[in-house]
Parts: structure tokens; sequence; C-alpha cells
């Protein structure tokens, strides 16, 4: 994540967003947000220092629908850590049906995990218990933060002065010093 990047809060100091300083002093020049923490750094621009804002806050309520988390190959990936859900490898990832689609295992949080190569080839179209195989851990859907992307909310957790505002859900606890 950009060093310079800001989290942005809604006016209760749920996150809403994380983007980048010229949205952030957008919205301060603008008088729609407020700073709530600096970064400590600065930016010479044309206009004279800046100081750079680590988190700013809506002064109103952004109301949104709620966004729903999608399932997809790259949410399951990173709900795992990107790490086979059998054997612990971190190379060759690829995505497993624990209960098999032929015998209508379905695509879903619950049966979906990131699998390498290796033991899908092992895993073949077995269950765990026919291939002689555990998992690491029960397949979940994952919390999650509404507005923010399940990626933007990853990257956010390698940021220690915004962690603060931040919910850490246990599944999540170890990916900040992974994910790049
Ligand atoms: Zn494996």
């Amino acid at each position: 994540m950009a060093k310079h990047d800001v989290l942005l809060l809604n006016a209760n100091y749920e996150p809403l967003n994380v983007c980048n300083i010229r949205r952030a002093v957008g919205l301060l020049l603008m008088g729609k947000a407020e700073v709530v923490t600096e970064s400590g750094r600065s930016l010479n621009t044309s206009g004279g220092e800046l100081l750079v804002p680590s988190i700013v806050r809506m002064r109103y309520q952004v109301r949104r629908p709620i966004p729903q988390l999608r399932l997809s190959r790259h949410s399951i990936l990173a709900r795992d850590n990107y790490t086979c859900q059998y054997c612990g490898s971190t190379k060759d990832l690829t995505i497993d049906h624990v209960i098999p689609r032929w015998v209508g295992g379905p695509g879903t949080w619950e049966n979906l995990v990131t699998c390498c190569r290796k033991c899908n080839l092992k895993k073949g179209d077995k269950t765990p218990q026919q291939a002689g195989m555990k998992l690491r851990k029960v397949p979940k859907r994952p919390h999650y933060v509404p507005y923010l992307s399940l990626p933007k909310y990853l990257r956010a957790l390698e940021r220690e002065d915004w962690s603060e505002f931040l919910p850490q859900f246990s599944e999540f606890r170890q990916i900040g010093q992974t994910v790049s």
C-alpha cells in the first residue's frame, strides 16, 4: 500500500474507503472532511508545504447500500492467507471443492478452500476423509468491513496507524504481514 494512502472514515468513524492523498486533500479543501490523524510527513506542492494526513473523517454520514462480500477465487485465496489448507504450502495455489462437485459439493464459502496443485492431485475427486487428508481449519464466510473491499481491508491491516479504526477479525490476523 502506498505510504501516502489515506484511510477515509465515515462521520461515525467506520472505515469508508482507502483513498490517495489527492482525493483526501480535495475532501479537506472542500470542507467535506476533517483530519483525524496526521502522518507526520509532508509533501512539497506548488501551494507550499502540505502536511500529509493519515486518517480523515467525513463531516457528514455517507449512506450507501451495504455491499456484499463477493465470493471469488481471489477472496477465497485471501481468506486462506494464500496458504494450502491441507499442507500449508504457499506455492502453486488453486481452489479445491472440499466435497467434490461430482457428488454435489457446492461452490460456497463453506466448500471452497485454497489448495496447492500437489494436494489437489492427491485428493483428486475424493472427500478429504476418503483421501486421508485433513483441513487446517473449517472454511467459513469471512467477516469483513462493509465498505472496504477484502483486498483493501487486507492491505489496510498493514498500516499500524490505522489499526484503531479497523475491526480485526481472527481469520485475517496474520494476513497483514504476508499479502504484498
Ligand atoms: Zn498442499
